[in-house]
Order: C-alpha cells, then sequence, then structure tokens
C-alpha cells in the first residue's frame, strides 16, 4: 500500500532537503574496506582515562540509575562554573546559567531552537562543522555562511562579517579552535568580532569544544570581553579533551532567560543527560588535568609530524594550531576534493574527508584528523607521498 516512494514523501520537506552528512557517506564506504588508515574520524583514538571510567562504573554499582534534575547533577553544574571561571575569568551561576546536554550537538540544536524563528539569519564561517547548516535550517532559519581563506589562515575577519550582516541577521555562531582547519583566533580578532556582535546587537553561539586543544598559545574566549556574557550562549563538552565521545556529554553557559529557554525544549526532548555520563564528568573535572596534558603532547607531536610532512611533499596546509586536524590545500592536483579523496583511498587505502563535507568553499581541501596513532599517521603519509607522484 506504501509504497517507498509515498513513504518519502510524507517526510517532512526540511528533513527531505537536507542533505545527509558528507562525512557519514564517505565512512559508508571506508568501512567496507579492509586495511584502510583512516585520517578521517574527528573522535580521540585514546580511551577514556581509567579513572573516568571508573566512576561511571562505581556509580553503576551504587544503584545510581535515574533520572536527574532536568539541568544536570547540581554538584556537576558547579564543578563546571568553577572550570570555566578559572579559564576565561567570567562566573556562570550554577543553579540557572548552565545546563547540562547529550553532548554539545544537542547545545547547539538548544540554542538554535530555542532562539531562531522562521526566516532568521545565522552567521557562521565556513569550512565549519557539519551540523550548523542543517541544525539552522531544521528550525526554519537561514544559514548565512561566511567564507573563510587560507591565506588570511582560515580566522573569520569582521570585514567578513560586514558583508554578509543583515538587518534579519539573528546569531552569530563562531568555532575556534577550528573543525575542520585547525585555525585559532587572536585575543585581538575576538575583540574586534565581540565589538561588531555589541554594536549589530547579535546574540553569539560559541562552540569552544576544542578549546583545550591548542598547541602553540592559549586560546581565548570572546566570553571573556566585557559586555559578551549578556549576548552569548557558550557550549562546550567532554568529548574532545577528555575523550568522552561514547559518554555524550555537553554544556551549556549562558544568561538566565536562554538557559531556560532552552531548558524548555531539553525538558520535553530529552528530559536529562544520562545520570552515568553526568557522574563520570564530575570526576573529569576534578582529577583529569593530567590526562589532558598528557594527550595533548600526544597531539602536539602528531600535529608537527604530519604538518611538515604534507609540506614537505609539497601539499600546502596552514599549520593547525588547535583541535586536531590538518586542512590540506590539494587543489593543484586539478581534481575534486572528492575525487581525491576516492582515488587516494583506493589505490593507496588512507581515509581522508574531502573538504566540500564542511561547505562548498572547502572545495580543493581535504581534511586529515591527527586524532590516530603516530605509527598510522607517518605510513599514511608515506602512503599520500607515493599516491602524488601518479597525478
Ligand atoms: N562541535 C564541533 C566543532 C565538533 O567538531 C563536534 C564533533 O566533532 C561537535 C560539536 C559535537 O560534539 P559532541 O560529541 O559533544 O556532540
Amino acid at each position: 500500500m506504501n509504497d517507498s516512494k509515498s513513504l518519502r514523501s510524507r517526510i517532512a520537506k526540511t528533513v527531505r532537503d537536507i542533505p545527509r552528512s558528507g562525512i557519514r557517506d564517505f565512512f559508508e564506504i571506508v568501512s567496507s574496506r579492509e586495511g584502510v588508515i583512516s585520517l578521517g574520524i574527528g573522535e580521540p583514538d585514546f580511551v577514556t582515562p581509567w579513572h573516568i571510567r571508573e566512576a561511571a562504573s562505581q556509580a553503576l554499582d551504587r544503584g545510581v540509575t535515574s533520572y536527574t534534575s532536568n539541568m544536570g547533577l547540581l554538584s556537576l553544574r558547579r564543578g563546571i562554573s568553577n572550570y570555566i571561571e578559572k579559564k576565561t575569568g567570567v562566573h556562570y551561576n550554577p543553579e540557572d546559567e548552565v545546563l547540562i546536554t547529550v553532548g554539545v550537538s544537542e547545545g547547539l540544536d538548544l540554542a538554535i531552537r530555542a532562539l531562531i524563528e522562521p526566516g532568521d539569519e545565522v552567521l557562521y564561517h565556513e569550512p565549519s562543522y557539519v551540523s550548523y547548516n542543517p541544525l539552522i535550517e531544521l528550525a526554519y532559519g537561514v544559514a548565512v555562511a561566511v567564507e573563510t581563506k587560507k591565506e588570511n589562515g582560515f580566522r573569520v575577519t569582521r570585514a567578513e562579517l560586514e558583508e554578509k550582516v543583515t538587518p534579519k541577521t539573528k546569531v552569530l555562531l563562531l568555532n575556534y579552535p577550528n573543525n575542520p582547519t585547525g585555525a585559532i583566533l587572536s585575543k585581538q580578532d575576538i575583540e574586534e568580532i565581540a565589538a561588531f556582535a555589541i554594536e549589530r546587537d547579535l546574540i553569539v553561539f560559541t562552540d569552544e569544544i576544542y578549546d583545550e586543544l591548542t598547541y602553540d598559545r592559549e586560546h581565548f574566549s570572546i566570553i571573556s570581553v566585557p559586555g559578551m556574557k549578556e549576548r552569548a550562549i557558550y557550549l562546550h563538552g567532554f568529548s574532545k579533551a577528555w575523550a568522552m565521545t561514547g559518554f555524550r556529554m555537553g554544556f551549556t553557559c549562558a544568561p538566565p532567560e536562554l538557559t531556560e529557554a532552552m531548558m524548555k525544549i531539553h525538558q520535553y526532548s530529552m528530559l536529562c543527560a544520562p545520570v552515568l555520563s553526568q557522574e563520570a564528568s564530575i570526576q573529569a573535572l576534578k582529577h583529569a588535568d593530567e590526562d589532558i596534558a598528557h594527550m595533548k603532547a600526544e597531539y602536539k607531536k602528531r600535529r608537527n609530524y604530519i604538518h611538515s610532512s604534507l609540506e614537505e611533499m609539497g601539499i600546502p596546509c596552514i599549520r593547525p594550531e588547535g583541535a586536531f586536524y590538518a586542512f590540506a590545500d590539494i587543489s593543484k592536483f586539478g581534481m575534486t576534493a572528492k575525487d581525491f579523496s576516492l582515488k587516494l583511498l583506493d589505490e593507496q587505502n588512507v581515509a581522508c574527508v574531502p573538504g566540500t563535507a564542511f561547505g562548498a568553499c572547502g572545495e580543493g581541501f581535504i581534511r586529515c584528523s591527527y586524532a590516530t596513532s603516530l605509527d598510522e599517521i607517518k605510513e599514511a603519509m608515506k602512503r599520500i607521498a607515493q599516491f602524488i607522484k601518479t597525478l
């Protein structure tokens, strides 16, 4: 009765129109092959530090298996408030300004749905994390991409933002340290963008999930600029620096009015974040500084290696200063990013993500993740060097 065409026609148009993630599609091809070295995954290759896992299993042994408050465990919110204040100098009240979410993924969805009405414009810089554009469109917002350039180290500038802002712009969405480019912004860059946001009366969503992972200088958060806390939703989580992707733990920090708005959606759609993950995160905040330092030192070694190898073989790449990605310029080989990636996979069993997965302006680039062992990276670099000789 219901053939597949008729079922498809009943799917909401916004959902039908949204393309599947370019990364996921590519990795379906990768997972069907053997012996592939993957530089594709945006996920730490480290297992979550043992004491964090133990905190979760001890909580389970104690029978901690219930819902928590919608906002999340107060002790975790207090820990987050202290952690953010130490980093940024900004105090968020754990009672009504910190919300525990299911990853930064949910935090982004909540922030967008809480603020965006049909037709509201959201400025974001591209190449960008794959979720931004679809989440904005799912909320009937208008996603306005601001292209960042390799020549400028993929740093978004005030002048570029000025070109795209309109009276309908409600939100500016930032992500530094950046996925997929590895770029970070200087304090001065951030201050200029903050001044722009204040002048234009924009709300700023700042996704700082990689803020611990910078290799040459500290990350400076836009919430530290006076006047920004009042207009910002700060998004962060435990997936990356703590190697806790599977725990699905994130949080938002925002003024009470915005937190309350996000909490209402969270309450009806998620109820609360998983309690065992919340218990693990309390431990993570208290005792993981050394683990983070160790993982960060490893990423830095790999960053240095992957960057110099790509440059030596004649593939230009800005020196990534944060996150764990190198965004390499393969435009001189005269192939699309997708064709380059597929041929590299086919001929050398190395998987990288075509830059177009992160927006149209990623054409001519591939993203190589260095969240994989140095030995694998070394072998992958050898294979890429061999591959480009044949082009
Ligand atoms: N934001 C950025 C920039 C990311 O790169 C990712 C994951 O790759 C996320 C958000 C989602 O992270 P989470 O695991 O906390 O949902």
